[in-house]
This record gives C-alpha cells, sequence and structure tokens, in this order.
C-alpha cells in the first residue's frame, strides 16, 4: 500500500508551539505522500501532539488519547493512534506500558522522523526515501507562528521544560527568514515569533557563524524580508533579562515590530524569585517597566504570575497583586502553582494548602480581569488598523472577527467587526465603539 491512500487526522494541545510543530509534521507528511483527514470517520491514523507543561496539561493528553481510543477503536474500523511531542518527551519510557491503545510514541526531538513512524504503523512501503530536507509550512489564515528556538536553559524550579525540551538551541536565521518569506508569499499578514526563551535568540551560536547574532538583529532582518508588504511582526516569551538596550531600540524604530512585550514574570518578590531560581526584584521590574512605557510610548504588555509558589506569604501575594495593580498590565495570565514531576519546586517543604491556593488565584485572576477589561475599554473612541481573521456564527447571524495590533492572536480576545464582507488577512481601518471584557466592536471606516 501506499501513503496516498492514507487520510491524516491532526489533533494539537497546548500552546501555539506545538501548532507549529504539528504543521511541521503535517508538512512532512503531505510531502511524502499522506492526505489529511477532518475527522475520525475519514481517518486512517490520528496524531495527537501532546502538552506536558503542567500536571493539568498531561491529563488532558492522556484523556483525549483514551477517548479517542474508544472513539475510534469501537470494533468496526481500527484507527492507530500516534501520540507525538511533549508526554512522550517526558514520560516515554513508561508509556508503551501504560497506554497499550497508542501504536506509537514520538518524542518532540524525534518528530522530524514522523514518516517512517507513520509509514511503519500503516505498513505503507516506498521506493524513495521520504527524508524532504526543505518543508513547506501549511499555515492558513493570516497569521502564523514561527519558532525561533525550542528548550530552555534557565531552569526555574517550578518548570520541566527543560527536562521535557532539553537544553536552548536557536534556529538558524537563514532557515527562519526563509520560513519568514515563504509565509509572506503565502498571504500571512502577522508572524508571531515564539520559544521558549525568545530574547536571547543566537546567544548558542559559535562566533564564526555570520548573520544576525541576536533577536535585534533578527527582528530587523525578518522586517526587511516582508518589506514591501504589510506585516506585522510581532515577539512573545521574553524573559526580563531579554530587554537589552538593542532591543528596546529595534521594537521602538522598527515600524513592523509591534510595540507589544510579553514578558512573563511570574513574581516581583525578590525572596519568591530567587526561590524559583529567577533573578530580579520588585525595584527592577518597575524600572524596567518605566522604561519600556518611556522608550516606547503607547506600549501593551502582557505578562504571568505564577500564584502560590511553595513559602509564599499571605504578604508576598499581597505584594504581586499591589505591583500588578501598579503596573495596570494589559494582559495578565494568572497560573496556580503545580507540582511538576522532577522539578525542585515539587520537593519543597513549604507548599500552600490547597484552599488558600484557590483563593489567591481568584484574588489575582479578579485583579487581572479588571486591570485587563479597563486597558481594552481604553482603546474605545481609537482608530486602529485590524486584521480580519475569520467569521464566528454570533446570535445574530454570522460575524467578522478581526485583532487589533494590541491583541496577540488567540490570546488577549478579538474585535467583532460591522463589515458585510472582507477577506481573511485584510488589513481595515476600524473605530472601536465599545468593548466587553477583553473584546472590541469594531466600527470599519476603511
Ligand atoms: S524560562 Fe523558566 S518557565 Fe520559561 S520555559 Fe524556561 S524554565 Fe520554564
Amino acid at each position: 500500500m501506499d501513503a496516498s491512500q492514507h487520510a491524516i487526522l491532526y489533533i494539537t494541545l497546548g500552546c501555539a508551539k506545538n501548532e507549529v510543530d504539528t504543521d511541521r509534521m503535517r508538512s512532512l507528511l503531505n510531502a511524502a505522500g499522506y492526505s489529511e483527514a477532518q475527522d475520525t470517520d475519514e481517518a486512517d491514523l490520528v496524531i495527537v501532539n501532546t502538552c506536558s507543561f503542567l500536571a493539568s496539561a498531561t491529563s488532558e493528553s492522556i484523556e483525549t488519547t483514551l477517548s479517542l481510543a474508544e472513539d475510534v477503536h469501537d470494533g468496526v474500523r481500527e484507527v492507530p493512534i500516534v501520540m507525538c511531542g511533549c508526554v512522550p518527551s517526558r514520560y516515554g519510557d513508561d508509556l508503551p506500558g501504560e497506554l497499550p491503545e497508542v501504536a506509537a510514541f514520538v518524542r518532540a526531538d524525534e518528530e522530524d522522523g514522523i514518516v517512517a513512524v507513520v509509514d511503519e504503523v500503516l505498513s505503507c512501503e516506498r521506493t524513495l526515501p521520504a527524508h524532504v530536507p526543505d518543508v513547506k509550512r501549511t499555515v492558513e489564515g493570516a497569521v502564523a507562528y514561527i519558532k525561533i528556538s525550542d528548550g530552555c536553559d534557565r531552569f526555574c524550579s517550578f518548570c520541566a521544560i527543560p527536562y521535557i525540551r532539553g537544553r536552548y538551541r536557536s534556529r538558524s536565521a537563514d532557515s527562519i527568514l526563509s520560513e519568514v518569506r515563504d509565509l509572506v508569499a503565502g498571504g500571512v499578514r502577522e508572524l508571531v515569533l515564539i520559544g521558549q526563551d525568545t530574547g536571547i535568540w543566537g546567544s548558542d551560536f559559535d562566533q564564526d557563524v555570520p548573520g544576525p547574532r541576536t533577536l535585534a538583529q533578527l527582528l530587523q532582518r525578518v522586517a526587511e524580508a516582508v518589506r514591501p508588504e504589510r506585516v506585522w511582526v510581532r515577539v512573545l516569551y521574553l524573559q526580563p533579562e531579554g530587554m537589552t538596550d538593542e532591543l528596546i531600540a529595534t521594537i521602538r524604530d522598527t515600524p513592523e515590530v509591534l510595540p507589544y512585550i510579553d514578558i512573563p514574570v511570574q513574581h516581583c518578590s525578590e525572596r519568591v524569585l530567587h526561590a524559583m531560581n529567577r533573578s530580579g526584584s520588585e525595584r527592577e521590574l518597575e524600572a524596567l517597566f518605566a522604561r519600556l512605557r518611556r522608550e516606547i510610548p503607547g506600549m501593551v504588555i502582557r505578562t504571568t504570575y505564577l500564584v502560590a509558589f511553595p513559602g509564599e506569604t499571605p504578604e508576598e501575594h499581597e505584594e504581586m497583586l499591589a505591583f500588578m495593580d501598579r503596573e495596570g498590565f494589559d494582559y495578565t495570565s494568572v497560573f496556580a502553582f503545580s507540582c511538576e514531576d522532577g522539578t525542585r519546586a515539587a520537593k519543597m517543604a513549604d507548599q500552600i494548602d490547597e484552599d488558600e491556593k484557590l483563593e489567591r488565584t481568584q484574588a489575582a485572576v479578579d485583579l487581572a480581569e479588571a486591570l485587563g477589561f479597563a486597558a481594552t475599554a481604553a482603546h474605545v473612541g481609537e482608530v486602529a488598523e485590524v486584521i480580519v481573521d475569520g467569521i464566528e456564527q454570533a446570535d445574530d447571524g454570522p460575524e467578522l472577527i478581526g485583532h487589533a495590533w494590541f491583541q496577540a492572536p488567540d490570546s488577549d480576545g478579538a474585535v467583532h467587526l460591522d463589515a458585510a464582507e472582507a477577506c481573511v488577512g485584510d488589513i481595515l481601518k476600524v473605530e472601536f465603539t465599545d468593548s466587553f471584557c477583553y473584546e472590541l466592536i469594531g466600527h470599519v471606516v476603511e
């Protein structure tokens, strides 16, 4: 049997980084002759790309796989499941015994070999090698995520990512820029650069590697590569230490790069940050944000608060809430600390009681929402450009949806547009007439 007779269904869990990995596997399998299925009825094999960032994400990945197994192993037609990504990376050796429903496991760093795995599971024979060295992305829509690095060297004491994804590895500038050109030629209107720690991109290159060596230099090259098209460039997952003078100046002076900064601070207390194996203090963070706002007026800031880290006192929790309130962040993701296997924080003695954790998390969510809703409402009356993302079904019929430069796709809310027609990827000038929660209502001006 050859590959062209088989269709594959892709299910992606977790963050945008996983979407990029699924897209690469899809591209490799498409290039090797496989087609894509839209549901389990059409599928000859299902790939589940899993997340294991938190214990809850691991459970969701396993539950999804088990319920899929019930669905596709119903005695009528067997559809094999291949589990990829973070769960096999984290629990690889234990999984075959625990999940006999799964035909094969592929760790995150083995995903470039997906064609051989699928060939074997489906007993596909091929005369030519399946390796495709330079596959094109299969992105549809106006926005594309580009992974510029993988892994992490920071070893925050609460985080399993360095154990799952390995040490920090920057992707080469040539490979990133080639993907940028392909995506822009394919009609993409926003490029979102991601990685576990984007600010230190290039720091692991050998001294003799030519071309850009810092994130700022890479952003300048990306901006040159997208011209003359009108394309937004956004960077996510910067750490405070990554905000160099060069990077701040590049964000300020490069029109394509959006004045949107995503810096997950996790906490402001120097003691808690130290216990998290992170650096910094409230004073340093305040100075950084004051400088960003001074040098890049109108800058939008997204951050993260990890609530109830072991030993966080009620006073330190209040200190963090006061810090959030003073800074007035546009968007704050709030995570409750969870014990992750193999991390140092999981073994710390002074774990916070679950009821207390819940209470602190709720207080942080309430504040994050109050700040975020107010920041969203502050845009009412402004006129700004909005990228059209698609159509959603509203109570009174289909509605065009887009996002403004200050809204990261899939994270920060959307703009509901009153236009009768537009195409995905159109950039419209829009006046914001009202808001609810993180959403804006937009009247198309041109
Ligand atoms: S910076 Fe810290 S939280 Fe982020 S991926 Fe690295 S170790 Fe995890």
